[in-house]
């Protein structure tokens, strides 16, 4: 079976085909650069980026546009307020988010567009839509009529007549209908402004994507990819610019990454419970990260808590210990060894169930649990007992290109295990309040009461570390200590 796609448009999954064959243009809504970005904002830009590189493993070539929001209340309000011209603000943020992004590991996109940088496709799109009457202009405003549309609503399922415009916000009397969208708008003094035919103004939010999509893609588009909070009014409102002005369809498929709440809660200024991405990199890890996001599906809603990290922080160990292990046995020459054969069906048996996975609806949570059977599969067959051995080294090679091909999928196993695993015991060991030379300095006293043959002192100590969650390998001389998992 090929590759399933849950079309929000449909609310259904759907076989996935291209626009044009072995080519899939792909958007994603990229963040308003005014501050770092929060845990959850990720979400969106780690799962995309790994439905990239599944696309790429099935031999599409992939164009992947992410924006930046760079004209923006939000941005101007902030540049007012520490005087300093809008530009400085979102360049200011743009350069933290490329930091933030760069150390998640991930694939660079093909583009990363500038609203500023397309205000001429901006001004040419809105007067398309005039010309074609899908737009009217009041006292220098552009206004989308979306009674123009006939399918308006469609994306999100809302009937206009069900609408009940003016509930929450002053309605504008101007309106033809109270849910027309802004397109282009004079602008106020101290915002930034550009010459259009309708006056110095600024666009509205919906405009710009539609706009570079045009400009970078085309007029139609195979993926086009959000939070779900942005399906309405966001892309309901670029469907209606998009097939208003073209005729054709806007994008075949909609895909929408569910949210992430902390703590049961939603992360909220207000409640002052967001966490940046950053923050968590610091504290944490950006493998942490990745490899959370994608043990779920992108459709579920998922909640981080403690326990959930520490899950990762664990399942994250089982990986790279394997890796290890995989090194270790695979440094003895291999000349002639012959890989196990079993053990070679088990994992050709185990790809065509991640890749199953992959093609129901980019199921990593399934992937992920293939890999961990990669994992167990392999540690029972104890390759540490028989190193130096031909047939074990080619097993253990087998095994690591195996793990590594996949992970690298995910963007994840790549880094280098023994620091790695360091690192996660580094962290572990924050939350215990201990630190790595309290520990080594246990460890050491230990093996000097070992050399001194004074067995009593060595098993105190073994029973203290062990006390501390510190778990002794001996004979391990790469990781000779570790935190219990
Ligand atoms: P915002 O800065 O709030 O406009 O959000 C930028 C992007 O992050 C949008 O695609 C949102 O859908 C997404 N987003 C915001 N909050 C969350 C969250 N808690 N979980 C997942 N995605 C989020
Ligand atoms: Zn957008």
């Amino acid at each position: 079976m090929g590759l399933m796609v849950y079309n929000t448009l449909t609310k259904s999954k759907v076989p996935f085909e291209t626009i044009e064959e072995g080519k899939v243009r792909l958007y994603l809504c990229g963040p308003t650069v005014y501050d770092l970005l929060h845990i959850g904002n990720f979400r969106g830009a780690i799962f995309f980026n790994m439905l990239r590189n599944w696309l790429e493993e099935l031999d599409y070539k992939v164009d992947f546009v992410y924006n930046y929001t760079d004209v923006d209340d939000k941005i101007i309000n902030k540049a007012n307020a520490e005087g300093v011209e809008p530009s400085v603000i979102s360049e200011r943020y743009i350069k933290e988010f490329e930091t933030d992004f760069n150390r998640l590991g991930l694939k660079p996109h093909d583009h990363n567009p500038k609203v500023t940088d397309f205000i001429p496709n901006i001004i040419e799109f809105v007067s398309t839509l005039v010309e074609k009457e899908k737009a009217y202009v009041i006292d220098g405003e552009v206004f989308y009529s979306i009674d123009s549309f006939e399918t308006y609503g469609k994306l999100s399922g809302k009937k206009i007549d069900d609408l009940e415009a003016g509930q929450r916000v002053d309605v504008d009397t101007r309106k033809k209908n109270p849910f027309d969208f802004v397109l282009w708008k004079p602008s106020k003094e101290g915002e930034p402004s550009w010459d259009s035919p309708w006056g110095g103004g600024r666009p509205g939010w919906h405009i710009e994507c539609s706009a570079m999509i045009k400009e970078i893609l085309g007029d139609s588009i195979d993926i086009h990819g959000g939070g779900i909070d942005l399906i309405f009014p966001h892309h309901e409102n670029e469907i209606a610019q998009g097939e208003g002005a073209t005729g054709k369809t806007y994008c075949h498929y909609w895909m929408h990454n569910e949210f992430i709440n902390l703590n049961d809660e939603k992360m909220s200024k207000s409640i002052g419970n967001v966490i940046t991405g950053r923050a968590f990199m610091d504290k944490y890890d950006p493998e942490i990260l990745k490899f959370l996001y994608l043990s779920v599906h992108y459709r579920t809603m998922m909640n981080i808590n403690e326990e959930k990290i520490n899950g990762s922080i664990c399942g994250l160990s089982r990986f790279y210990n394997a890796i290890i292990v995989a090194n270790q046995v695979s440094q003895y020459d291999g000349t002639g060894g012959v890989v196990n054969k079993k053990f070679e069906e088990a994992l050709l048996t185990l790809e065509k169930k991640l890749a199953k996975g992959m093609n129901d609806d980019f199921n990593t949570a399934e992937a992920i649990a293939s890999l961990f059977e990669g994992v167990r599969t392999f540690n029972a067959l104890n390759l540490k007992t028989k190193q130096k051995d031909v047939n074990s080294c080619a097993t253990a090679i087998y095994f690591k290109e195996w793990i590594v091909k996949f992970g690298k999928m995910m963007s994840l196993f790549q880094r280098d295990p023994k620091e790695f695993l360091m690192r996660l015991d580094d962290i572990l060991l924050k939350e215990k309040g201990l630190d790595r030379v309290t520990v080594d300095s246990l460890v050491e006293q230990r093996n000097q009461a070992r050399k001194q043959k004074d067995w009593a002192s060595a098993d105190d100590l073994r029973a203290q570390l062990s006390d501390m969650g510190i778990e002794l390998q001996d004979g391990n001389l790469e990781i000779p200590w570790e935190v219990k998992k």
